[in-house]
């Protein structure tokens, strides 16, 4: 561990620390009624939680959580795998498992659970340090469990636990029938007797849609895309490219993945990626762009807290911007703008049901602390069962008995956070419908929750936009009937 590392984990509940009493400091102002009127009220609610959160008694335990955090990291990114006559770590090892040759993502996939094999009780003794700890944590802090502390560390304040529940058991019954039905369809695509799990990232026999250029070349298209989408983003893409608000390329020893910052001192965005020359480049003008635009939109809040969302909202506007900016896909895929469109939403629709799995996972995890790991990896797979019954690990026992979220590092880090990803994607399908039905409205929704960026909670934002509440029955079963008719439409046996 990186001595730098290691002096952020120690600092960081500290610093925690430090804003609590700078919040009670807030909550406690004789001038609270007049800071209310200078300052949006929303700060009140999340300096609450903040609060709620924390008591300097649990700096130790709060400590020894980050340092096991960073083990896990640590772990993952010490794989070093032999394959293909390289060392190779393991998203270096992500294109073989992708391979459109079933012989080599079997054998990458056979590769890569073998490294979590290998390590099964590492994994297994962090993990269940980290449950300890926290559920040690909650209960400190006077919670019965730490499922509602986890709650809180994520900002949420005006949904609770029960309502998630209810919305994965609309998940179930709504949106994991269409993701069984795209999974067979994807079984006939690629000519397979039976779909096994080292076969899912592979989609078309003709390969997955990819932009047709490079880095230049995406550029040039999003500047026009972003011109005409509206003035707004007009005077936002001309600023990105002007000040150079990007790092896009990927070089040697840059960090892995892609993500989108506020740059406070200068009330600008700035968008981190690594272009590769999949897909995944074009997201990175859609949705890391939808979060630079939200900061861009909300740049003239003072406080800091307010330049993002929580992150289920936060997540609205990228996952949104991906659909809002449809019309303009011709400009980057060419020929494969259908395949592009096609892939996009069945993608993003078999991944609500992995999300929901991940999220109910959790609440076993925490509202069962004393469960042994055979009996977390035993919920894991029943519940992998429910929301996708498709996943055959028939020839990998390691997997099969119920290890594959070992790779998903937000169980480790971040508890509860991975429910946002699919909240927000409900929302950002009302987006796509919305943009088919009146564009003009739609985009008028859009700039309004971009412009109140963290200043309001997750279903204030939803008013403020229009949407309905993925919470609601209704919301999903609307959203996935409009979903299922368009996939429905599309001969994707030709792809
Ligand atoms: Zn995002």
């Amino acid at each position: 561990m990186t001595v730098k590392k290691k002096y952020i984990d120690m600092t960081a509940p500290k610093f925690h620390g430090l804003r609590v009493e700078f919040y009670k400091a807030l909550l406690n102002s004789k001038f609270k009624e007049e800071l209310k009127e200078k300052i949006k009220p929303h700060l009140f609610t999340l300096a609450e939680i903040e609060i709620k959160s924390f008591s300097p008694e649990v700096i130790p335990l709060m400590q020894e959580e980050n340092t096991l955090v960073s083990q896990y990291d640590k772990l993952v990114s010490s794989a070093q795998i032999e394959y293909d006559g390289k060392t190779l770590n393991l998203s270096q090892l992500q294109p073989y498992m992708e391979s459109k040759d079933r012989k080599v993502s079997k054998e990458a996939y056979e590769k890569w659970s073998s490294f979590f094999e290998t390590n099964e009780e590492k994994f297994d003794e962090i993990y269940d340090k980290l449950v300890k700890i926290r559920h040690e944590i909650a209960l400190k802090l006077g919670f019965k469990n730490f499922t509602e502390l986890g709650y809180l560390r994520m900002g949420r304040s005006d949904y609770k636990a029960d309502d998630v529940k209810k919305f994965r058991e609309h998940v179930l019954k709504y949106i994991v029938p269409i993701s069984n039905e795209l999974r067979e369809r994807q079984r006939c695509r690629i000519g397979v007797d039976k779909l096994r799990y080292y076969d899912i990232p592979f989609n078309f026999l003709s390969g997955n849609p990819a932009p047709k250029g490079n880095k230049e070349w995406i550029m040039e298209r999003a500047k026009k895309m972003y011109e005409e989408l509206s003035p707004e983003t007009g005077e936002f893409i001309n600023l990105m490219i002007e000040e150079d608000l990007f790092d896009l390329e990927t070089k040697p020893n840059k960090q892995a993945g892609g993500y989108c910052t506020f740059l406070y001192d200068y009330r600008v965005p700035f968008i981190f990626a690594n272009f590769n020359g999949t897909q995944g480049d074009i997201t990175v003008v859609t949705h890391e762009a939808g979060h630079a635009f939200q900061t861009y939109e909300s740049r003239y809040m003072d406080e800091p807290e307010y330049s993002f969302p929580t992150s289920e909202s936060a997540e609205i506007h990228s996952m949104s911007m991906e659909f809002i900016t449809w019309p303009w896909m011709e400009l980057f895929f060419e020929e494969d703008t259908e395949k592009f469109k096609f892939f996009h939403l069945s993608d993003s629709l078999t991944f609500i049901p992995y999300g929901v799995t991940v999220d109910e996972f959790q609440h076993f995890v925490y509202e069962n602390p004393h469960a042994t790991p055979q009996e977390r990896k035993k919920a894991w797979r029943d519940i992998e069962k429910k929301y996708t019954p498709y996943k055959d690990y028939q020839d990998n026992d390691f997997l099969d008995k119920g290890t594959f979220w070992f790779k998903q590092g937000h169980i480790f880090g971040v508890p509860f956070y991975y429910i946002d990803y699919t909240l927000a994607q409900i929302c950002a399908y009302q987006f796509w419908i919305k943009c088919n039905n009146d564009r003009k409205k739609a985009w008028n929704d859009y700039l309004n929750i971009c412009r109140v960026g963290g200043s309001q909670s997750f279903l204030e934002i939803l008013k403020t936009g229009n949407l309905n509440s993925p919470f609601e029955e209704n919301t999903i079963k609307q959203v996935a009937s409009e979903i299922k008719s368009y996939l429905d439409s599309i001969d994707d046996m030709k792809m």
